[in-house]
């Protein structure tokens, strides 16, 4: 299929986000989006406009997260919540196959876990960045090591993604270059640092509608569907405005300068001794991280001992029993943990996937219980460069 030249952007009255959802169900995708449960804004099913957390903001610090009324009736007014979108594509448990025991023998038979066709519906600048990232991972280039579930449910997703108008205390996407304006795939030179990264849609909210940038042949199907009519131009001007708003109220920032290299040339700074005073080893960061990709698998046998499944789950390099080999533990201490945790995102990513493993989404430092920060961790140890623990 070609893809579609960049063309004028569309306006999506707020009063037709519910046409939009419905035609993607028509179209057979399950749409997935923000909800507001368990007092925080997390993804689920999306069936009319008013499942979306309508008037409600995130109020995010090291340590800290609360709902807040906003004052206004903003359908994408929060930043990012606990989850991220990697559950869709890399579950937190998925069986990789089951066994079923034959008289003396036994037999497998291949999972059937099929993921559906899903409509992702406000997808922010870093989180397309983070996708991009686990494709990298997940979809070797060269064939050898793609993980097929990943490859079935990344083939059928339909991603609708949000300008990010708010900027949440813990972000720092400007610094990662990865948002908050949602880069259009179809312009060369507007993704500097990672390339190209596809959406079907992307939209910008205003206060009665939504400008609409197709990326996709499949974006541009569904906009001739819903007959929009053009943006006009002071709809375009006010939804970059309100994008650049955001961008200055960003709340921290990352100096990236050699990043990779600070980091490799510091495996004996202090401040590993420092944080690992403080770090519970909860995993809670890694289970956030919409890059982080580690898994375990366990094999599970009935009661009866006639039925086997092999799970795959979500594990962390935090987890005690993660380092253990035969003959011992390659990362005992707390200390350990944490090194290669941050310098596994921040430097070796690079060497292993050519990126940074980090989009600067802040969720690592909102639900870190004790409020350790990413950014003031390398802050510090670039503030003293080259220091050396005594041992
Ligand atoms: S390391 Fe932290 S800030 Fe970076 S992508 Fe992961 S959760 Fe987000
Ligand atoms: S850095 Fe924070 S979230 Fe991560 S393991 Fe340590 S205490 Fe838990």
């Amino acid at each position: 299929m070609t893809e579609p030249r960049a063309a004028n952007p569309l306006f999506l009255p707020k009063s037709r986000l519910d046409d939009l959802i419905g035609q993607l169900a028509a179209a057979g995708f399950e749409v997935v989006g923000p909800r507001l449960e368990q007092q925080a804004i997390v993804y689920g099913p999306i069936r009319s406009a008013s499942d979306l957390p309508i008037g409600w903001t995130d109020l995010q610090g090291p340590g800290s997260y609360r709902l807040q009324r906003r004052g206004d009736e903003a359908y994408f007014g929060y930043v990012v919540g606990p989850h991220s979108w990697k559950k869709y594509l890399f579950p937190p448990t998925l069986t990789l196959w089951h066994a079923r025991r034959t008289g003396d023998t036994f037999t497998i038979e291949e999972s059937n876990d099929e993921p559906p066709r899903r409509a992702l519906l406000g997808v922010r600048g870093c989180e397309l960045h983070a996708i991009a990232v686990q494709d990298r991972v997940f979809l070797n280039r060269a064939g050898q090591f793609t993980d097929p579930f990943y490859a079935k449910a990344r083939q059928r997703l339909f991603l609708i993604a949000v300008e990010c108008e708010t900027a949440g205390g813990t972000c720092f996407c400007t610094s990662m270059g990865t948002g908050p304006q949602i880069d259009d795939p179809l312009d060369a030179h507007s993704a500097p640092r990672r390339g190209r990264h596809a959406y079907d849609l992307a939209l910008t909210e205003l206060d009665d509608g939504f400008v609409v940038r197709v990326g996709s042949a499949a974006g541009q199907d569904l906009v001739a569907r819903l007959g929009l009519a053009a943006a006009a131009p002071e709809q375009i001007a006010e939804g970059r405005r309100r994008v650049a708003a955001a961008a200055q109220a960003m709340g921290r920032w990352l100096d990236t300068t050699d990043l990779r290299q600070l980091l490799h040339r510091n495996q004996e700074h202090p401040r590993w001794d420092a944080v690992a005073d403080r770090c519970l080893s909860c995993t809670n960061c890694t289970m956030v991280c919409p890059t982080c990709f580690c898994s375990s698998v366990a094999d599970v046998t009935d009661l009866s001992l006639e039925n086997a499944q092999r799970v795959r789950k979500w594990d962390s390099c935090f987890n005690p029993e993660f380092a253990k080999v035969h003959g011992g533990d390659f990362r005992p201490s707390i200390r350990a943990r944490y090194r290669q945790w941050l310098t596994h995102k921040f430097a070796s990513w690079y060497d292993q996937f050519d990126v940074s493993g980090c989009v600067g989404c802040g969720r690592c430092i909102t639900w870190c219980p004790v409020g350790i920060d990413v950014t003031e961790e390398i802050n510090a140890i670039r503030a003293a460069d080259g220091q050396r623990r005594l041992d």
